[in-house]
């Protein structure tokens, strides 16, 4: 693809954004770079790209970028971004192709981390039917050897009740059904 620019035409590889294209249906060539995508999302503080520039990556055809910061891994899944779109791209999708890709590629994110909170926060919502924070940064704290992480913000949590000791689990067979005709969708 030729970008016309004031001083001169560039060629860039649209490949990718094609590939994206043909996986979600999500044309990231209509972002105009407004950022309010970025300006909502919960999770922008520990990424290391926010997503706003995560479309301006694919639109350049710069894949590596794209692929192996943390952004992928941090998102979570909420739709914010996809909501306050106004141009009406599904962005939470774009950023579920991207790490699909990237699973199927076998690329290592640089934080391996991140790449763990993504796990067990998928495997927590498939078992549980949704988050179950304190589990949640127990598995964490243990897996990545600081068991006593954070306590004294959980425990301050509890007290005020931002985050509850007993999970509530509705229907936990039902997210289970969900993951599974997934799976069976993408073979
Ligand atoms: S909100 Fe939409 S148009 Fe604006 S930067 Fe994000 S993806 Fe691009
Ligand atoms: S879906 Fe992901 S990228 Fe979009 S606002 Fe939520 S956490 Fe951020």
């Amino acid at each position: 693809m030729k970008v016309i620019t004031a001083k001169r035409d560039i060629e860039i590889d649209s490949s990718f954004a094609e590939e994206i294209l043909e996986r979600s249906g999500e044309n990231v060539f209509l972002c105009y770079q407004c950022r309010k995508c970025a300006a909502g999302c919960p999770s922008r503080m520990f990424m290391d790209k926010t997503v706003a520039e995560l479309m301006r990556y694919v639109q350049l055809g710069m894949v590596d970028e794209a692929m192996k910061g943390n952004t992928v891994w941090c998102c979570l899944s909420c739709q914010t971004c996809s909501a306050r779109c106004p141009r009406g791209i599904d962005i939470a999708h774009v950023v579920d192709t991207i790490r699909i890709i990237v699973q199927e590629k076998g690329i290592k994110a640089d934080t391996k981390h991140t790449r763990l909170l993504n796990l067990v926060w998928m495997q927590m919502l498939r078992y549980m039917g949704r988050m179950y924070e304190i589990g949640m940064i127990g598995i964490l704290n243990v897996l990545t050897g600081r068991p006593f992480n954070d306590m004294k913000l959980g425990i301050r949590m509890m007290r005020k009740g931002k985050i509850k000791l007993v999970p509530t689990i509705k229907k936990p067979f039902e997210t289970m059904k969900m993951f599974s005709r997934a799976k069976r969708l993408r073979k």
